[in-house]
């Protein structure tokens, strides 16, 4: 679609003004545009061609996702980090050890400065995601009536049944509907991928010690799809997918929603703040065109879909005369209960070849331990798989970077010993909610644009250490079972706190004083503000990856929201 004229966006008064294009925008916009709403969606970041992503270029795997070159979207200009949790020396054994993480500079009693990644542009963090569309585990939704911890959602797996299976349509999810450890199910779109070598040899060790390693359920196609061809099998998802095969939500759900003829998309617009009239109401919002003039556009509804670090940032600096601690804070709750990924995981070397380089990132899942039991020690879900992009191992270069130690004749006899032949076991788990973890506005640091930049203080507790050293113990048991002959090292978010998966900043909840939104997204305080991205997840979903729930939670608010589109003329 061409971009539109900023001129043009101007001069209507739009139904809903779309902020941010990720998991929670595009499926919003979509589901607005299928409804007749008319619909502008600001994106800070720019559109990506998949023909910009050159897997073929020299030094592909020296760079992460292309971002452009123009300084105001550098990452160090968005975000801050608090100084680092000190870490409890009992828990010592949980410290990452792979020999390419000494880039991470970091005293070693205390955690790293925090790395939020994340992809900007049309599309969002979808455009480096790998893929992984997982329905969260009914428990995930009743942490606090279950096990006494975290918040339970105003809303219940039965609620979203029918908006996952919407979003599973769109993005052309391949998976089996076999999968015990999850609640009956009809058949994905497309039959699952083939499980790797590598994945295959943990399957026989997980079959060893009473679990089950089953095909990951993926936005990657196996098949021909909607205009789409399927996957290639190159292992490049996380650099941006130049077959268009992957679900990112430029491919699937944004390019549907323009489709419409109702949604615009603005590339490189971005939003500094939301404007409210006298009544307290909002009424549009302030943004930067790519020139960096600033424009204003106006719309019935604001729907925020920024992220969970972007999304309480710029409530937190639309503070105003009627909102003096930022715009839906009357609570003081924006910001607070944020919640990371909390990752570990185990390198193990083989004698023989299973390159696990190659194929789908993650093409396998053990999904025994999704549902909490506090029997084994701690109270989270965790989910673990096969993943050589969680062990930085995707490409010779990289796998030199992430293991070898050693230069000239010894480094090149690593390689020879060890490319190829090793295999990264990883699993992810739940935060619970803590003082110490939240999203402020820095007080000293400001962006291009002169506003606060986020401020990110992450702190993890008790239960995530032990959550973290059961992951650990269980990958090295696999990697024994499976036959691996030596562990390289582990990475884990104990000291290395790098997180593509965070929520919880403006959650949604029935009681306004805990909460920012309640179970359609709407604000509790501002009548006509949404937020509708991974911002509003009261919990982590217990290990599972969140983008297709981001989606459901979005298609069934949008639907709601289109309803109640009368209540604000
Ligand atoms: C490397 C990586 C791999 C991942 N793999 C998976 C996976 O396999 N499966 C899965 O489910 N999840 C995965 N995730 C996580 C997933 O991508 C995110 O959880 C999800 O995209 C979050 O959705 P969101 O809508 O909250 O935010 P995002 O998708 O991050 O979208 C936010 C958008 O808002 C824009 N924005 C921010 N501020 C402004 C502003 N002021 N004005 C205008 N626009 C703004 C940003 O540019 C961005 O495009 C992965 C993430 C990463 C980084
Ligand atoms: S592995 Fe498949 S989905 Fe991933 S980038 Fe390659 S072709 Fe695309």
């Amino acid at each position: 679609m061409p971009t539109p004229r900023v001129e043009e966006i101007e001069k209507r008064r739009w139904d809903v003004c779309v902020v941010g294009s990720g998991a929670g925008g595009g499926a919003a916009a979509y589901r607005l545009g299928t409804l007749g709403v008319n619909t502008l969606v600001l994106e800070a970041g720019p559109r990506f061609s998949p023909s910009e992503y050159r897997l073929d270029r020299p030094g592909w795997d020296l760079v992460s996702f292309p971002l452009p070159a123009d300084p105001r979207w550098k990452e160090k200009d968005r975000y801050t980090s608090g100084t680092g949790q000190p870490l409890p020396a009992q828990y010592s054994h949980l410290q990452s050890t792979l020999q390419g993480l000494r880039r991470y500079q970091h005293p070693p009693d205390r955690r790293a400065p925090f790395v939020y990644e994340h992809a900007r542009g049309v599309g969002g963090s979808t455009l480096h995601f790998q893929g992984e569309a997982h329905r969260f585990h009914p428990s995930a939704f009743r942490m606090r009536t279950l096990h006494g911890v975290g918040e339970d959602w105003p809303l219940t797996y039965d609620d979203l049944a029918p908006f996952y299976d919407g979003a599973e349509r769109v993005l052309g999810v391949a998976g089996s509907a076999e999968n015990p450890f999850k609640p009956p199910r009809g058949p994905y779109p497309l039959p699952p991928h083939r499980l790797s070598w590598a994945s295959r040899r943990i399957a026989r060790a997980a079959g060893k010690l009473g679990l089950q390693l089953l095909p990951n359920s993926l936005a990657i196609l196996s098949q021909p799809y909607d205009g789409r061809p399927p996957c290639n099998y190159c292992a490049g998802c996380t650099w941006g997918c130049p077959l268009r095969d992957k679900g990112s939500w430029d491919q699937t759900f944004l390019a549907k929603a323009e489709a419409t003829g109702r949604v615009w998309i603005l590339p490189e617009a971005l939003v500094h703040r939301v404007e409210t009239d006298k009544q307290g109401r909002v009424s549009g919002v302030l943004f930067s065109d790519k020139e960096g003039r600033e424009r204003r556009v106006k719309a019935r509804v604001v729907l925020l879909a920024c992220g969970a670090i972007e999304t309480p940032r710029l409530l937190l600096n639309s503070a105003g005369n009627q909102f003096p601690h930022g715009l839906a804070n009357g609570s003081g709750q924006v910001g607070k209960h944020f919640l990371e990924t909390v990752h570990a995981g185990v390198t193990g070397r083989f004698a023989d070849r299973l390159d696990a380089h190659r194929g789908l990132p993650i093409d396998s899942r053990i999904w025994d331990f999704v549902a909490p039991d506090p029997r084994r020690g701690f109270t989270a879900g965790c989910v673990l798989g096969v993943s050589q992009i969680a062990g930085d191992l995707l490409s010779p270069f990289r796998h030199a970077v992430s293991l070898s130690a050693a230069w000239g004749t010894a480094h090149k006899a690593f390689m020879r010993k060890s490319f190829g032949r090793v295999v990264h076991l990883f699993g992810i788990t739940d935060q619970l909610p803590n003082p110490g973890s939240r999203v402020v506005l820095d007080p000293t640091v400001k962006d291009a644009f002169g506003l606060p930049v986020a401020r990110i203080e992450a702190a993890l507790g008790e239960n995530e250490w032990r959550a973290m050293a059961f992951i650990l113990n269980t990958s090295r048991d696999l990697l024994a079972a499976a036959g691996a002959e030596e562990i390289l090292g582990q990475t884990t978010a104990f000291d290395l706190p790098h997180a593509s998966h965070v929520f919880g900043t403006c959650r949604m909840g029935t009681d306004p004083s805990k909460s920012i939104v309640n179970a359609e997204g709407r604000a509790h305080e501002a009548p006509n503000l949404y937020i509708l991205d991974a911002s509003l997840f009261p919990t982590a979903g217990g290990g599972d990856s969140p983008s297709l729930t981001i989606a459901a939670v979005a298609l069934r608010a949008a639907g709601l929201l289109a309803e109640r589109l009368k209540e604000f003329p």
